[in-house]
């Protein structure tokens, strides 16, 4: 608790640093005419908390790091920004990521790249690459992301700091840029689990707004912290032997932490995760391709030549997309398309039974799950130019989604490069309290 709290004057400080960028770029004509930013005064002085760029706050541009959303004010706010601020939190400021959440680098956004605070050479991990950023370079106390494959642990794995991803349902969606509606989820990327307790009670809860919210009551956990809970915790064995020397040697010591936190630990094995990746790009894909759909240029952002419709959508989706969302885009139509639909997509879903089977097996043993959260730590710039290698660093966080079940990244110390390595705890659904009384004795 005593970490969300900031001296007034902070709070001020970054208030007026941020007011007055805001006002350089109106100058500049950077943001469009209409714009109408609600002063930041309009959401009083709650401790300010980080936002990702595809979370809607009501009066803000919101854009998905991308081309085609420049210039798109929110109309409403997102549930998570409502509930933040019935409790006296703040949206304060928009933070990098990847086009649309698609990518694990944060390198595709339309902006440009975040640098990892650790080493001004490497990634930050995506696609909440800004939000993992921001917290471990004390620019934020704590931020706001979300997860449809990894992209709230793999970036705060690579940043050094705490990431959630909640059990699907329950965070509301409502307000959320979609990207894969079946596995999308936000959740907080803090400095220490207490805080990722508190955040994650104050944005949890059901939304009759969101079809997919959970619904049922919310038992809190940040006041049922319970660092003494003995469990019984699967590692992941075969997972943690592909992983990199460095990665693995950090995983046996917190092994060990939890062993002496009187955890029993147990191993066993997954089936290969390259079927987790095929798996996963089929369905996350397809979605995309359907959500995505909606920006053609009428009614959202940046609209291309008004010659006539065609070439205003053509002209609007060519320029307003990226390369690596037109990739998927391309492979979502193509999975969803007739004579396609039954190899690819239908054979995904079946796959994605089989992954949650494989979850529910190990859960009848254990009440936790460890594995990687990486199979290495932040890698470098540009190092990862074909796409199918960067789809490969989250072989590990993929399948949580898939199945719907709470995962958390907790930091577990650096390696010989001086960068971050992560480890991952699962959960069963809707069992946080576990998840997060766990992830206490890896801290
Ligand atoms: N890196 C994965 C992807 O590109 C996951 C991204 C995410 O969780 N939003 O799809």
């Amino acid at each position: 608790k005593e970490a969300l709290k900031l001296p007034k004057e902070e709070i001020e400080a970054f208030r007026s640093d941020l007011k007055q960028e805001i006002e350089a770029k109106k100058s500049l004509g950077a943001y469009v005419e209409q714009l109408t930013c609600k002063p930041l005064s309009e959401y009083g002085t709650g401790i300010p908390i980080a936002i990702k760029d595809n979370i809607q706050v009501d009066g803000w541009e919101v854009t998905s790091g991308s081309n085609i959303l420049q210039g798109y004010v929110a109309p409403y706010n997102a549930t998570v920004i409502d509930n933040m601020l019935r409790h006296g939190l703040a949206p304060f400021g928009r933070t990098n990521m990847d086009e649309f959440a698609m990518g694990s680098s944060t390198e595709s956004s339309f902006y440009g790249k975040t640098l990892n605070p650790h080493n001004p050479n490497c990634v930050p991990g995506g696609s909440s690459g800004g939000s993992a950023a921001a917290v471990a370079g004390g620019i934020a106390i704590a931020a706001l992301g979300s997860d449809t494959g990894g992209s709230i642990r793999q970036p705060a794995a690579f940043c050094g700091c705490v990431g959630l991803k909640p059990t699907y349902g329950k965070v509301s969606r409502y307000g959320l840029g979609a990207y894969s509606s079946s596995l999308d989820q936000i959740g907080p990327i803090t400095q220490n689990v207490e805080d990722a307790a508190i955040l994650y009670d104050i944005i949890a809860g059901h939304e009759p707004k969101d079809s997919t919210s959970a619904n049922m009551a919310h038992q809190s956990v940040a006041d049922k912290l319970n660092p003494n809970r003995k469990m019984t915790i699967a590692v992941i064995e075969n997972y943690l032997n592909e992983a990199s020397p460095e990665v693995r040697e950090k995983m046996v010591e917190g092994i060990r932490a939890l062993e002496k936190a009187g955890h029993k630990i147990i191993y066993r094995n997954f089936i290969n995760s390259k079927y987790d990746i095929a798996t996963y790009y089929v369905i996350a894909t397809a979605e995309a391709s359907a959500n995505l759909s909606r920006y053609d240029g009428v009614r959202y952002g940046n609209r291309g030549s008004n010659d006539n419709l065609k070439e205003m959508f053509i002209q609007s989706r060519s320029l307003g997309f990226g390369e690596e969302v037109k990739r998927r885009i391309l492979l979502g139509t193509f999975v969803l398309s007739s004579g396609y639909y039954d190899a690819y997509y239908i054979k995904a879903q079946k796959a994605r039974h089989f992954i949650k089977a494989q979850y529910e097996a190990i859960f009848k043993e254990a009440d936790l799950i460890l594995m990687p959260v990486t199979p290495t730590s932040a890698f470098e710039f540009g190092s990862k130019a074909d796409p199918l290698e960067m789809y490969l660093s989250d072989i590990y966080t993929i399948s949580l989604n898939l199945a719907g079940l709470p995962g958390i990244s907790v930091p577990l110390g650096f390696d010989s490069k001086g960068l971050p390595v992560g480890a991952q705890l699962v959960g069963q659904a809707y069992g946080e309290q576990a998840l997060l009384d766990g992830a206490l004795s890896l801290e």
